[in-house]
């Protein structure tokens, strides 16, 4: 049977491009190169963002880095862009690292860098949520078809 496509942050297949130059990668992520097409997305890199950088978090309709500097426009930006992506190369489905600003799903950060968890989606989630993209984190992967 023909692979699917599926949106992967890249992060968790080991690309060192989060915040502190590190990755996380995830076996279990890697392991589904098995059965699906991996289409790996940094929606903050591709947003313009350096690596490492300073980390932020969603503080209401905006996104700050720790020192206070505004970079909503760049998550916004790399959202569009995985979304892009995502209809290229035909994706319904993603895997995205859980709390993440851009790519956590149904938890996050509550915008005060104290490490509480509030309900809510990372900027880029949202966008291919809206888009009708169905959104899992490494924590979910026993709900993948
Ligand atoms: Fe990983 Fe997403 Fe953060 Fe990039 S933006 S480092 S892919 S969690």
């Amino acid at each position: 049977m023909k692979k699917q496509p599926i949106l992967v942050s890249a992060c968790l297949l080991g690309v060192s491009c989060r915040y502190d130059g590190e990755s996380k990668p995830c076996d279990e992520v890697i392991k589904l190169r098995e059965k699906y097409i991996l289409v790996p997305i940094c929606p903050e890199e591709d947003g313009g963002l350096p690596t490492p950088r300073t980390p932020s978090e969603r503080v209401g309709d905006k996104v700050l880095m720790k020192d206070g500097k505004d970079v909503t426009d760049n998550f916004k930006r790399g959202a569009e862009l995985a979304l892009q992506k995502a209809k290229d190369f035909g994706c319904t489905m993603a895997v995205l690292k859980a709390r993440s600003p851009s790519c956590g799903s149904g938890k996050n950060y509550d915008g005060t860098f104290s490490g509480r968890l509030i309900d809510g989606d990372g900027v880029c989630a949202e966008l291919l949520k809206k888009n009708g993209i169905t959104v899992f984190t490494e924590e979910e992967l026993h709900l993948l078809p």
